[in-house]
């Protein structure tokens, strides 16, 4: 290679020149040991920023190199005659001459030119600048990095939620989705189709707002929107319509990530209507309890009263059949006698707390239409001009058992009530029917048997009641009428009479629109006994003896001077030591009349030591109260009566002449 180791001149080199400068590779010629630019191409020069550099060695003509290993490279290829290659090396170098240092990363070749003896005297230097390529290199291989993790974590929550999908998403009983914040559910598993009967698809086209009890879309809504900025749901609780339009009670967890809440809901159906049932029975056991109390308190009230009314009522009758015989002269003892029962009456609203014992009730098959269509008139009268009245009496009405005085002021108190209600006029609706309580309605208000019943309803078209009244009317003294126009009795004695019957009562009130009172009596299947039978006149006496036990001077003054009038014999005892010598004589008795309670000996106890003695003995008990209302039937055998005070003369006289005659 001649040319070579005469570089500076010839023709070969002028051709090695020109080619040189047009190669888009840099190229560079370095002469002897210390490497001395002989050549360079425009390549080459703009590689290191075009420095005029032929003449100079590498260390003088691009300094800033020094320490970067090139300069070593060089003098090892000079020495060891042997090729270097380097590939992407990088190079920091000034490439203008006043300019910063750079970067660059360089593919290249440092060829040593041996003379003929085998001996190198220049290294010609070949490349080309690889930045480009390099970066690019990089920057693909920063993203494949990234992709690869990104791979990977994807990897990762594929395989998560395809394992959560075949596993706790299949067979989860729980209702499981993703709701996004427009409230859709976009997925679902299949427990919505099992709970809820729902599709998928069904889900993902409606809104939980489509979804929910229209009661519970406020506060669900609110609750989302909580959710949906970062505060987890925790159990809560809203109903889902099914497919077939019931409603499920679900309880929720849900938690926001990436805009959607992730939730899992139970079904919780049952608890709350367990939870419902426990609570509508501890009410209605504490209302029982409380309307228990208040029955016996009235009941007791109700016992006092009735006596002294006996005493006024008796008096008053006597009066007047004296009167209209003419004879006045046992006229005042009859009106002291009723004049100390109205102030001992006068004298027991002090004493009121102190009772509790119930009113008995004369408790037997009756006629209801009968007794509602008695009381027409009545309640025309109560009613007044402004309130029409109307009665829709079942047809085919089975008989009830109930007490039809205690039903007539029942049914006479709810169009009182009615009455208030309308003040500017309206309707009064009476209605019978029969009607059949199942043990679904029964286990819901724990005060009454599942069976038959003949219903009484009151309805108006009056202010009704708003919900807390309704919840309090049966309360003893609850009233909201002015001071002394309510006693807030009406109701809670109404109800005190239906339960003691058996019975059950219900309101339903609209505010604004009225209310309607329903009274359930029990059926009876017996017959009815008709519960006025008309007396064409007073049975008189035959001249038969009775024999009156009774504690009260007054009810046995009233009674014997009233069977004394009626044609009777009359034997008094205030209590049963008196009686029973009589009872065990050989005295005529055709009907002995006894007061059930009675101070030492009581009238149940007198009546078996009568009958002992005389086994045919007619028995009238006569009774302000009683336990309660199976008392009755508990008590009498053949031949007995009961009658309850108060009760007007004829009653007594009807009653006795039946058992003496039956
Ligand atoms: P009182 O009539 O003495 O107030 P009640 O026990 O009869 O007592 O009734 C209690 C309350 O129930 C009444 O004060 C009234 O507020 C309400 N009420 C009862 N019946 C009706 C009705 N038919 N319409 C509207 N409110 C009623
Ligand atoms: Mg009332």
């Amino acid at each position: 290679m001649d040319h070579a180791s005469d570089p500076a001149g010839g023709e070969e080199f002028t051709r090695l020149r020109a080619m040189f400068a047009q190669s888009p590779s840099f190229s560079a010629l370095l002469q002897g040991p210390e490497h001395r630019f002989v050549l360079t191409n425009p390549a080459y020069q703009q590689l290191i920023g075009h420095r005029d550099v032929i003449g100079l060695t590498v260390r003088e003509a691009v300094p800033e190199v020094e320490n970067q290993g090139f300069f070593e490279l060089l003098d090892e290829v000079f020495t060891s005659g042997k090729a270097f290659i380097g590939r992407d090396v990088e190079i920091v170098l000034r490439r203008a001459p006043q300019g910063g240092k750079e970067t660059r990363y360089l593919d290249f070749v440092y060829q040593p030119i041996k003379d003929e003896q085998g001996t190198v005297v220049s290294i010609f230097v070949e490349g080309t600048d690889a930045t480009e390529r390099h970066l690019t290199e990089e920057a693909h291989k920063a993203s494949e990095a990234r992709l690869r993790e990104l791979n990977a974590t994807l990897e990762r929550r594929v395989v998560g939620r395809a394992q959560a999908r075949s596993l706790t998403w299949q067979l989860s009983p729980d209702l499981l989705g993703a709701l996004n914040s427009n409230g859709y559910f976009e997925t679902s598993n299949p427990a919505w189709q099992t709970i809820l009967g729902w599709s998928e698809a069904d889900v993902a086209s409606m809104s939980i707002f489509e979804l929910l009890h229209p009661d519970d879309v406020e506060h669900t809504r609110a609750g989302f929107e909580l959710t949906l900025v970062g505060q987890p749901a925790i159990r809560f609780a809203n109903r889902y319509r099914c497919k077939d339009g019931s409603y499920r009670w679900i309880s929720w967890v849900g938690i926001q990530e990436d805009g959607f809440v992730y939730c899992t809901g139970r079904d919780i159906t049952a608890e709350r209507a367990a939870e419902i049932e426990l609570a509508t029975a501890q009410e209605s056991l504490r209302q029982s309890q409380k309307m228990e109390a208040i029955g016996q308190l009235t009941g007791g009230i109700a016992h006092d009263f009735n006596n002294l009314l006996t005493g006024i009522i008796g008096a008053l009758d006597l009066t007047r059949n004296r009167m209209a015989k003419g004879q006045s002269e046992d006229i005042p003892r009859f009106m002291d006698a009723a004049s100390a029962c109205a102030q001992r009456a006068a004298a027991l609203t002090h004493r009121l707390l102190a009772f509790a014992r119930r009113q008995p009730l004369n408790t037997k098959p009756n006629d209801i239409n009968h007794i509602v269509a008695n009381m027409e008139e009545l309640l025309h009268r109560t009613l007044g001009e402004q309130i029409e009245l109307q009665t829709a009496l079942a047809g085919d009405l089975w008989t009830a058992f109930t007490d039809a005085n205690q039903l007539e002021n029942a049914v006479l108190n709810l169009a009182i009530n009615a009455r208030d209600a309308m003040p500017s006029g309206g309707r009064l609706t009476v209605e019978t029917e029969n009607t059949q309580l199942d043990s679904a309605y029964t286990s819901l208000h724990n005060d009454v048997e599942p069976g038959e019943y003949v219903v009484v309803s009151v309805s108006d078209t009056g202010t009704g009641m708003h919900p807390d009244v309704v919840a309090k009317a049966l309360d003893p003294f609850f009233t909201t009428k002015p001071m002394g126009e309510g006693t807030g009795l009406g109701l809670s004695t109404i109800y005190g009479f239906i339960k003691q019957s058996r019975g059950h009562l219900r309101i339903y009130s609209e505010l604004g629109f009225g209310t309607t009172v329903k009274l359930y009596l029990p059926r009876a299947v017996q017959t009815a006994v008709s519960p006025h039978a008309p007396t064409l006149a007073t049975p008189r006496g035959q001249g038969e003896t009775i024999l009156i036990v009774e504690d009260d001077t007054t009810v046995r003054l009233i009674m014997s001077d009233a069977l004394k009038d009626l044609g009777y014999e009359v034997l008094e005892a205030s209590d049963a030591r008196p009686a029973i010598p009589l009872l065990q004589s050989e005295r005529r008795i055709d009907l002995m009349v006894s007061d059930v309670v009675l101070p030492h000996i009581d009238g149940k106890k007198l009546a078996e030591i009568a009958r002992a003695a005389r086994p045919d003995l007619r028995i009238l008990f006569v009774t302000g109260y009683a336990q309660n209302a199976a008392f009755r039937g508990d008590f009498l055998d053949p031949g007995m009566d009961m009658l309850t005070k108060p009760f007007a003369l004829d009653a007594l006289a009807a009653r006795v002449r039946m058992l003496i005659e039956e």
